[in-house]
């Protein structure tokens, strides 16, 4: 009965939700323009559409609110305009381009859901004998079945008409009102459930979002604008994709899919790929004929293990699509209301990416009473989702299409994924046999920039002379320049020589000698450089041993690098000779031993060759221009390898070096030691420079004296700082971001920030790092180490010969980060940092984040399992996170969330406990109790549910009720 208030379907309900949302959009329309190019009649063609809207309720349908639910109005007749427009006055070249513009503009007209008619159609005249007909439908009472359906409906119509018999369609006994109906009865009837319980199954508690490798960041609100990219398959891969189905018993939906799903998981890195496919859900004979919203999609899961060859992968997709084939009746709405109630218009709901085999319904030309019909094809400049792959198959090709988001993608970048789908297809055909993992997907030109021309640095001889090797020639050639400044005192090259001289003698009589650790505890001074640059001339390797950490974590790495000596304070070496030692020193050899956070719970220490920091001294020299004039300041922690890059590039090149003093300088301070002590170039923590920076831009600007260049480095540069930088005056100050771990000798890339300074370049969401200083190579791997294609995470990957020897007295770690470089000569070794980056168009490289649990701090290397590891060895403590968060903007604190062993640990007991072990920036400032850990439907710890402590005492107690329990 259609007198009565009419219920949607499903599918036609999120529809008429998601329009509600955007009345004003048009990304539901389904505009479809054909030519007519002979004589047409055009009463004819308005009979059509009555005899259409009659057979049709669909065309008839407008859509109310009713109580805030929508119900469905049927009318008795529909009037469907056919306004003409004659372009045929035009010039002929123009009239062309107009009425495409016409039909764009048509395309993107909304529609009035409550209004109707939910069809549009329109005439437009280019010449006596040439019209288009633009046809608007919007998807609630339409689809691309119904198109086929119409289309031909609509050509016996006419024809018909115009040659005065019946139509001769097959009458309808059912209308799409009757089957949305009866799809709530059948479904309330226990065929939900029923088909439910196998997608829940199918598809898991979670849904992850595919991450896509975008050109911008994702809007919170999806545009819906879009644009596609198409291109052909040739025969011969199209007869080789049908000959591996053939031999792999698939069709060619399953092996397009499968290609397609690697593809995916390449971009995004991700192992479990959804993908939905369109089912045009037309499997009872009523419903074939009718037109409205039936097609239905549903969720194709890959769980992509790259050991397995693709012929396995293919198995798995074979499974999946036979599933979804039984259990297809299950609206897809109603899967999403099961599986994702709560909506993220960022994205559409459980899959982002969409693959479509599509029928060739050959209809490219129709004959009709003196006129022929042939689609008018254009990009209509929408998409629902990020990346949509159509394949039909015609004429023994394939054509394939990419429509994508342009809220993401530029068109570069989906041309390229085009080439690596065809590229995935050739390797599969070629060897299906081959494991996933190493299926090649990258253009050869492409292979070669990531791999040589953009990953490798300039060369750096390998032999070059030895740290203090240099430093001795120094004070040979300049030595009364000035070495060292500190404070009011300055030391000369030659004194400074003799000062280590005689402690070398000593340390050499004292049984130091090629191998051999030197622990030096001491303050930063004039002593220190002296025991560094003694215990290199005696051929041994030094420790780095800050007195302000805990006496158990000094103990530890005392012990842990077996030191032979230890250096806390000057020796009484008079009696020593003054000359050069001249111990044979081999490059090989180790330089010291520098310790960092250990994510096992104890410190590690990394072993570096003095071939290494060698050739890093002369890098730096390069990317710093230094200068035997040249006044650099040493800043960084002794324990940190920035101390290195700020010494020694110094000494083996005649310049001063002013040492800092063991309180950290406030900006003001900082701004007049550079004037006081002529500084020229300086290298600060990323940290300390933002918050410096942003106190001197305050100040407005002011000379800088002789500062020339400051290098700065550690964490991911802010690029706000760039700002504060002008502001402050010191736009014509060199300034390198540079980047890279202590395992690969301090920085092994940099971006000369000069032209982000001096152009005022929009700001990039992410400074980049830039590129591979001298004697690296940067490589971007996948975990099958691969390279990722411009514009994916992968991990960064150093190459090279400026590689840390590993850690000492840790084989097994050593060999999971330092691996056998697959693009490198033989024997050569990559260190694997876990940091994610991907390369950008122009071949710079942008950092991402971190893989793993280690963070930076104020600068400071922190691996949070280390805490956690020290919190859970305290008696009342039985689980522990550590996280670092950024509530206020700026202000990154540690924050510990735990639960309690029995009786509830003493906050103040915690933080000593910690604090007799770890050094104080890895202690942190607040500590939540928790009744129990919040857990996500995996059962797997849910970071994001962890709540923000309170700022203030640093001892904040909350205990939420955990929701999951
Ligand atoms: P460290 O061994 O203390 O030098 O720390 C190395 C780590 O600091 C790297 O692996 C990165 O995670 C981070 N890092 C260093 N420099 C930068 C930078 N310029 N941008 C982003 N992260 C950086
Ligand atoms: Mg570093």
């Amino acid at each position: 009965p259609r007198d009565k208030p009419l219920p949607l379907s499903f599918a036609q309900q999120r529809l008429w939700f998601l329009q509600q949302l955007e009345p004003e959009s048009a990304a539901y329309n389904m505009p479809a323009a054909v030519r007519l190019e002979g004589a047409l009649d055009v009463a004819a063609l308005k009979q059509t559409f009555v005899m259409l809207a009659a057979r049709h309720e669909t065309l008839r349908t407008t859509f109310r609110e009713q109580g805030g639910a929508p119900e469905q109005v049927i009318a008795a007749k529909a009037d469907i305009a056919l306004p003409l427009t004659d372009l045929s006055a035009l010039p002929p070249a123009q009239r062309e381009a107009e009425a495409r513009r016409i039909a764009a503009a048509e395309a993107a007209r909304p529609f009035d859901l409550a209004a109707g008619p939910l069809l549009r159609a329109r005439l437009l005249k280019l010449a006596a004998d040439e019209h288009m007909l633009l046809v608007n439908m919007h998807h609630i009472i339409s689809d691309g079945w119904s198109m086929s359906i119409f289309t031909r409906e609509f050509a016996a119509c006419y024809r018909a008409v115009a040659e005065g018999h019946d139509a001769g369609l097959p009458p309808l006994v059912l209308q799409y009102a009757d089957f949305a109906a009866w799809q709530r009865q059948w479904l309330a009837d226990g065929e939900l459930d029923k088909q439910l319980a196998y997608w829940k199954e199918q598809l898991g508690g979670a849904q992850p979002v595919l991450e896509l490798p975008a050109d911008r960041a994702r809007p919170p609100l999806q545009s819906g604008r879009g644009a596609v990219h198409r291109w052909v398959i040739g025969e011969s891969m199209t007869s080789g994709v049908q000959q591996l189905c053939r031999a792999q018993g698939s069709t060619l939906f399953m092996t397009l899919l499968a290609a397609f799903q690697v593809l995916l998981h390449r971009l995004s890195g991700q192992g479990d790929i959804r993908v939905g496919v369109p089912n045009a859900n037309r499997n009872r004979i009523e419903t074939e004929n009718m037109i409205g919203f039936f097609v239905n999609t549903q969720v194709m899961r890959a769980q992509v293990d790259t050991r397995q060859p693709f012929a396995h992968l293919l198995v798995q997709v074979k499974d999946a699509a036979l599933g979804a084939q039984a259990h297809q009746d299950l609206p897809f709405e109603q899967l999403v209301e099961a599986l994702q109630p709560e909506r993220d218009l960022s994205h559409s709901p459980l899959f982002q990416a969409m693959f479509n085999l599509m029928q060739d319904d050959g209809a490219a030309r129709i004959e009709l009473p003196g006129l022929v019909l042939s689609p008018v094809t254009g990009d209509d400049g929408t998409t629902h989702f990020d990346l949509s792959l159509d394949v039909v198959e015609r004429q023994g090709r394939l054509e394939a299409a990419l429509s994508y988001s342009t809220d993401l993608f530029d068109p570069a970048s989906v041309q390229r994924f085009a080439a690596y789908y065809t590229n995935l297809l050739q390797a599969v055909v070629a060897a299906p046999g081959t494991s996933v993992g190493h299926l090649p997907m990258l253009d050869a030109d492409e292979y070669r920039l990531l791999t040589k021309d953009w990953a490798n640095g300039e060369a750096v001889p390998t032999s070059l002379p030895l740290l203090h090797q240099s430093f001795e020639a120094q004070a040979v050639a300049t030595p009364d320049a000035i070495a060292l400044v500190y404070e009011d005192e300055e030391i000369s090259y030659a004194a400074l020589n003799v000062r280590a001289n005689r402690l070398a003698h000593h340390l050499i009589a004292s049984g130091i000698g090629a191998e051999a650790r030197v622990g030096i505890r001491m303050e930063r001074g004039p002593d220190m450089i002296v025991a560094i640059l003694a215990t290199l001339k005696a051929g041994g390797a030094y420790v780095p041993l800050d007195p302000n950490y805990p006496q158990e974590r000094l103990a530890f790495m005392m012990e842990d690098a077996s030191i032979a000596l230890l250096l806390d304070g000057p020796v009484a070496c008079q009696g020593q000779p003054a000359h050069n030692p001249g111990v044979a020193v081999h490059g090989a050899q180790l330089a010291y031993v520098m310790y960092t956070s250990g994510s096992t719970g104890k410190p590690k220490g990394v072993a570096m060759i003095h071939a290494a920091v060698a050739a890093h001294a002369a890098v730096a020299r390069g990317f710093n221009s230094l200068q035997p004039h040249d006044r650099v300041l040493q800043f960084s922690t002794f324990s940190f390898d920035g101390f290195v890059e700020q010494l020694f590039p110094a000494l083996t090149c005649g310049a001063a070096v002013v040492l800092r003093g063991p309180v950290l300088w406030d900006s003001e301070e900082l701004y007049q030691r550079i004037l006081r002590h002529r500084i020229t170039a300086a290298d600060f923590t990323t940290a300390y420079w933002f918050q410096v920076v942003q106190d001197w831009a305050v100040q407005g600007a002011r000379e800088f004296g002789a500062l020339r260049q400051v290098s700065i480095g550690g964490e991911a540069m802010p690029p706000e700082g760039l700002k504060a930088w002008r502001a402050a005056g010191l736009s014509h100050v060199g300034l390198l971001n540079t980047y890279g771990p202590t395992e690969a000798a301090v920085a092994a890339m940099s971006l000369d920030c000069a032209a982000y300074v001096q152009y005022r370049l929009p700001h990039p969401v992410q400074m980049p790092i830039g590129r591979a200083l001298g004697g690296r190579a940067i490589y971007l791997l996948d975990a099958d180490k691969n390279p990722v294609p411009i514009g994916a995470a992968g991990e960064l990957c150093i190459g090279g010969a400026l590689l840390a020897r590993g850690y000492h007295g840790r084989p097994e770690l050593t060999a999971e980060r330092f691996i056998p470089d697959p693009f490198g000569e033989e024997g050569a070794r990559l260190y694997r940092t876990g940091d994610l980056a991907r390369w950008k168009i122009d071949g710079e490289i942008e950092y991402l984040g971190r893989i793993d649990h280690q963070v930076k701090i104020r600068g400071f290397r922190i691996e949070l399992p280390e805490i956690e590891a020290a919190l859970l060895a305290h008696p009342a403590v039985r689980e522990a996170i550590v996280l670092v968060r950024e509530d206020r903007p700026g202000d990154k604190r540690l924050v510990a969330y735990l639960t309690a062993q029995g009786q509830a640990p003493e906050m103040d007991n915690l933080r000593r406990h910690l604090a007799s072990g770890l050094p104080d920036y890895m202690v942190p400032s607040a500590f939540v109790l928790l009744e129990v850990m919040p857990m996500n439907p995996n059962g797997k710890l849910d970071r994001k549910a962890l709540p923000a402590p309170a700022y203030g005492s640093g001892e904040e107690q909350v205990a939420p009720r955990n929701d999951a329990e």
